[in-house]
Formats: structure tokens, C-alpha cells, sequence
């Protein structure tokens, strides 16, 4: 898979994704990461990326000149074009694995006070936000969502059921785990993690992602059921959760 990032701040993705999981896809080439400079498509001495928005307010906007012309640049039929924006879709692991179907991903990350509205209108294929809260720019959400889909990549993780059965994964949350020692400063492992029964254990990991759902997460859990309900088509592996 390939990922292309559009930033004004490309130092800030060396580190996080040169550790881990990412470095490891990369390093295997199962995923073709490459970060641009915005000001690189700029034409005059000082670089403009960004000017005064229309109507007054304070900040600036990022120009559509340079945005333009490099999403014309590094996209191609394939491409998904994705900008980042607290206004966007939210960012959940849906979107993640919708994302990873994708041959390749342009991530298009602002800054100040966000974009010019026609870059979204006519370059943008989806716009999505990481969460209710303003960064300072769009850095950290691209790392974020590059960080969630590289995982899902076939053969990035170890054994690809870790992904599958992780929190949201199934619509639920992940069940409490633990390892050894089996009894910690006068704390135990629940008895059953330690019976050998698959089945039961099995079924006691069922019940417990279902209530600590409802106990954090009850949004989660009420639109499992809405769907259910409405005979959505919910997969068979994550029915058999609700
Ligand atoms: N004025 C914008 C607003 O109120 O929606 C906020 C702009 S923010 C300071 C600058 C840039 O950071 C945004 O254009 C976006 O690329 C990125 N950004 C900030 N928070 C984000 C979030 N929660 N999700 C995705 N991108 C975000």
C-alpha cells in the first residue's frame, strides 16, 4: 500500500513512524509512505502557502493554488484523497479499514485556521477528523490514521487475528487480558483464564467485552443493537457479539 502525506511540517513525522509496527511494514515494503512539503509547490521567493480569509476573522487560510497543484501532482485514478479537518467524518476503525482496501492514500493535513473551502469541495474524496478536540495541525491526525490502517495491512501484524480481535473490531470493547504472575500483590487472574476450557473462556471473554461496553461505551453498544434491529447486515462474527 502506498500513503502520501501533504504537510507544512514533514520533521514531525520523522520518529513515530520510523518505531514499531510502521517501521517494520516499511522496512518489509508492505507499505510505501512518503511525506511532501507543501511550500515545494509554491512559485514566489517567500514560499506562500497560506493568505487572509474573505469576510474577515482571524488566522489564515492555506491557498488552493499550491494545494491544487500538488494533489494534481502526487494523485493519481487510484488515489484517495483524504483532508484533515475537526469539521470531517469522524476517524473510527471502520473508516480505518475502509481506508486499508485502498491502493493508495494522499493525505492532506492543514494548518492555521484550516483550508480554503474549494480545496475540500473539488480535491478532497472524504475529509475526516480524529476526534472532538482542535489540534494545531494536521500532523498528529495523519500519523494517527497512518499509524491505525498500517496495522490492518495483511502481514503487517504478526498474527493478523490480533487485529481482528481488538477493541471495535467486533463493534465491541476488547475483554480485560492478563499474564503471568497468576496471582500479583494479592490480585488474581479470574479462575476460568486458567481452567484450559476454550469454551468457557471463550464465553466468559464474550460476556466481559459486553459489559464493559455498556459500562464505557453504551453509544456502541445501543447502534450494534440498532442495526441488528433494523436487519442490517452485520457479520456473522460480529452478530454472534451483540
Ligand atoms: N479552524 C478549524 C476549525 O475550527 O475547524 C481548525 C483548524 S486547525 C487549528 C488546523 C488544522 O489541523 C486543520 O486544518 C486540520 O488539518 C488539523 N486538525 C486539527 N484538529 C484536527 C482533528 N481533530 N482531526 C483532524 N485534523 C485536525
Amino acid at each position: 500500500m502506498r500513503i502520501d502525506v501533504l504537510t507544512l511540517f514533514p520533521s514531525m513525522f520523522v520518529g513515530p513512524l520510523d518505531e514499531s509496527i510502521v517501521k517494520r511494514a516499511r522496512a518489509a515494503g508492505l507499505l510505501d509512505l512518503q511525506i511532501h512539503n507543501l511550500r515545494d509547490y509554491t512559485h514566489d521567493r517567500h514560499k506562500t502557502v497560506d493568505d487572509r480569509p474573505f469576510g474577515g476573522g482571524p488566522g489564515m487560510l492555506l491557498k488552493p493554488e499550491p494545494v491544487f497543484e500538488a494533489v494534481e501532482s502526487l494523485a493519481g485514478a487510484a488515489t484517495r484523497v483524504v483532508l484533515l479537518s475537526p469539521a470531517g467524518r469522524p476517524f473510527n476503525q471502520a473508516a480505518a479499514r475502509d481506508l486499508v482496501q485502498r491502493e493508495h492514500l494522499l493525505l492532506v493535513s492543514g494548518s492555521y485556521e484550516g483550508f480554503d473551502e474549494r480545496i475540500r469541495e473539488q480535491l478532497a474524496d472524504d475529509d475526516l477528523s480524529i476526534g472532538d478536540y482542535v489540534l494545531t495541525n494536521g500532523a498528529l491526525p495523519a500519523m494517527v490514521i497512518i499509524d491505525a490502517v498500517t496495522r490492518l495491512i495483511p502481514g503487517v501484524l504478526g498474527d493478523d487475528d490480533s487485529s481482528r480481535d481488538e477493541s471495535f473490531s467486533a463493534g465491541l470493547l476488547e475483554y480485560p487480558q492478563y499474564t503471568r504472575p497468576a496471582e500479583f500483590r494479592g490480585m488474581p487472574v479470574p479462575e476460568v483464564l486458567l481452567s484450559g476450557d476454550h469454551a468457557q473462556i471463550a464465553q466468559w471473554r464474550a460476556d466481559q467485552a459486553r459489559v464493559r461496553t455498556w459500562q464505557r461505551r453504551p453509544d456502541l453498544m445501543k447502534s450494534l443493537e440498532a442495526a441488528a434491529a433494523d436487519g442490517a447486515k452485520i457479520p456473522a462474527r460480529r452478530r454472534k457479539n451483540i
